[in-house]
């Protein structure tokens, strides 16, 4: 074989990538919420799955609490882009706190139609990772009538009322391609089963997932930027082995890259889940320029021009303000 040289690596970065309208919004609520009321501003929970998000808001002044009692009475609370359950609204409501909601309104779709079908009487399969935010706060919406299918191991343990009058939801930010394969073994053993109204897996995690496979199947190593507790980051590196790569990582940062994974690697691929900001993949980018890899090509799989008005609560008083 003839021996690498520095022409022949080049590096294949997806588009879409990084931040989601979402995420997007739930960060700069917060940001808003710092300017317009000063810190410090709790939040409940991380407000997006990543920890360079998180660090930079803690050092504006956010306060990240894991529940609402842990907020003094009267105190501002944001609630996360994963959304929450109703008993959290009302621990809220009880100490009197003032809320801003930056649930994704795409989660906060599948609230309402998880909603809608246990008020017509359905059990609702909600396919998704036991212990994630966003399943419980779904799930709290009709927590009789839900129950949590967490991948194809879940279905044989479905228990269902009537056959007839069964619906399955999911989590937003799941494989689709598994979520496709879980459907179909549930259709095997209820024919019946409806099917959302529309697609639960957003816009986001459907577009990164269909560019990690561009240029999964061309490259050895598909570096994934995101934290490990990102759903649709993890379900990208999943993706991209499926898709082809030989290898794929997920890195919180540059930091995170070993130097061997790059050995007789001529191609790399680049992405990043939906909560990560474009400034960890150019740390990337500069790791793997310093290694030879300078020749970056961008790959557009999908154009996104989603955008997402700031939660009304925010809105209101920045108006009110001018
Ligand atoms: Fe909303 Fe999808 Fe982004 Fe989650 S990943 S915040 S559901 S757009």
């Amino acid at each position: 074989m003839e021996p690498q040289t520095l022409t022949t690596r080049r590096v294949l970065v997806a588009r879409p990538r990084g931040y989601c309208a979402g995420v997007d919004r739930a960060v700069e609520a917060v940001e808003k919420a710092l300017e317009q009321y000063g810190a410090p501003i709790y939040v409940r929970k991380q407000i997006v799955h990543n920890t360079h998000v998180v660090r930079t808001l803690e050092a504006k002044g956010a306060i990240f609490v894991e529940e609402t009692e842990e907020v003094p009475e009267g105190e501002i609370v944001v609630f996360s882009a994963h959304g929450v359950s109703p008993a959290v609204h009302d621990q809220a409501k009880r100490r009197q706190l003032r809320t801003i909601d930056a649930t994704c309104p795409l989660v906060t779709k599948v609230h309402n139609e998880a909603k809608r079908f246990a008020n017509q009487d359905y059990d609702i399969l909600l396919i998704g990772h036991e212990g994630h935010e966003e399943v419980e706060g779904t799930a709290g919406e009709a927590p009789d009538h839900i129950q949590l299918v967490d991948g194809l191991d879940g279905v044989g343990k479905v228990q269902v009322r009537d056959p007839e009058r069964l619906v399955w939801l999911s989590q937003t930010t799941l494989s689709v391609d598994e979520t496709t394969e879980t459907v179909t073994r549930l259709r095997e053993r209820f024919p019946n089963l409806l099917d959302p109204p529309s697609d639960d897996i957003c816009y986001a995690t459907q577009n990164r997932q269909v560019a990690v496979k561009e240029i999964a199947a061309e490259a050895q190593l598909v570096i994934v930027v995101g934290s490990n507790n990102s759903s649709n980051s993890v379900r990208l590196v999943e993706v991209a082995k499926d898709a082809g790569a030989d290898a794929s990582y997920l890195v919180d940062n540059a930091s995170f890259i070993k130097e061997e994974w790059l050995d007789g690697v001529t191609t790399v691929g680049v992405t990043s889940g939906a909560s990560v900001p474009e400034e960890l993949v150019d740390q990337v980018l500069a790791y793997l320029a310093e290694r030879g890899y300078g020749d970056v090509r961008q790959v557009e799989s999908v154009h996104e021009s989603v955008r997402f008005a700031l939660p009304h609560e925010l809105r209101k008083d920045l108006r009110a303000s001018v």
